[in-house]
């Protein structure tokens, strides 16, 4: 059966001239048919430039054996670009969409976890799909060596920063540096990813509003943030997490995905 083929380079079409092609396995081309298709039947293109090629090619598998179809191969870079661009654009709506987090909101008003009149942006919010399915935990986008600064008063519970590595896979989870601060309540402030040796505050008890360390990319990590969270308990049950209200130079509020916020400079 035929095969259709084209190779999409420059526009211009040429008559495919003899000797410019060398056959190989078809199972070279097509890997989706890998051990399917008969080898030696299709060709490759030794030359740049336009062709309309004809395959004879014969597909079976399994309880399809001997099924014989046409298949319609191109490859064309403006589509390439618009499947790339839709790819992308499903990716950040799946990630937009969020998944259930605690109802539980504190009534206590914390500070934003960095310097006074700076802002940051809440580039994964409650629930997000990349890193916080279930988890009511906030990732601020910040540089590396950022200030970051106590959301709320306590003692210094436990910390590490002793890793200096990070990276956009869940193996790195173990990897992160962190500060957990116990609030007078039994609730925890955890603040994630500091840098290696980022921690200045290792033990004793802690004032609203001072400087705890310095921001990084240790643990599981896509881009430098601070990972901010409060929980009840010490692990990543949904209801351990309680979501936080903070103070911003626009007011009293929960935070959102993809917004960005000022601390007040008092
Ligand atoms: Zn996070």
């Amino acid at each position: 059966m035929a095969l259709l083929g084209y190779a999409a380079f420059p526009k211009k079409v040429n008559a495919a001239p003899p000797g410019t092609f060398t056959i190989f396995d078809v199972r070279h081309s097509l890997p989706r048919f890998a051990g399917a298709a008969s080898p030696g039947r299709c060709v490759q293109l030794q030359r740049k430039g336009r062709y309309r090629i004809n395959f004879d090619f014969t597909y079976s598998h399994h309880s399809l054996r001997k099924l014989v179809f046409k298949l319609h191969v191109k490859f064309s870079m403006k589509k390439f670009i618009l499947v790339f661009v839709l790819f992308i654009a499903g990716l950040l709506v799946y990630f937009s969409l969020g998944s259930a987090v605690t109802k539980n909101i504190d009534t206590y008003i914390y500070d934003l976890p960095f310097a006074p009149g700076a802002k940051h942006k809440v580039v994964q919010g409650y629930g997000g799909l990349f890193s916080h399915k279930h988890k009511a935990a906030l990732d601020f986008d910040m540089p590396v060596g950022t200030p970051v600064f106590a959301a709320r008063e306590g003692e210094v519970y436990t910390f590490k920063d002793d890793s200096d590595e990070g990276g956009p896979f869940p193996k790195y989870e173990k990897k992160a540096n962190y500060i957990i601060i116990k609030h007078s309540d039994g609730s925890f402030g955890c603040y994630w990813h500091l840098k290696h040796n980022g921690v200045l505050v290792k033990h004793g008890r802690v004032i609203k509003g001072q400087l705890l360390g310095y921001s990084g990319r240790t643990g599981f990590v896509l881009w430098p943030h601070l990972h901010f969270a409060v929980k009840r308990q010490l692990n990543y049950d949904k209801d351990s997490f309680v979501r936080t209200k903070f103070k911003t130079t626009s007011g009293i509020k929960l935070l959102k995905s993809g917004d960005t916020y000022e601390k007040p400079s008092k």
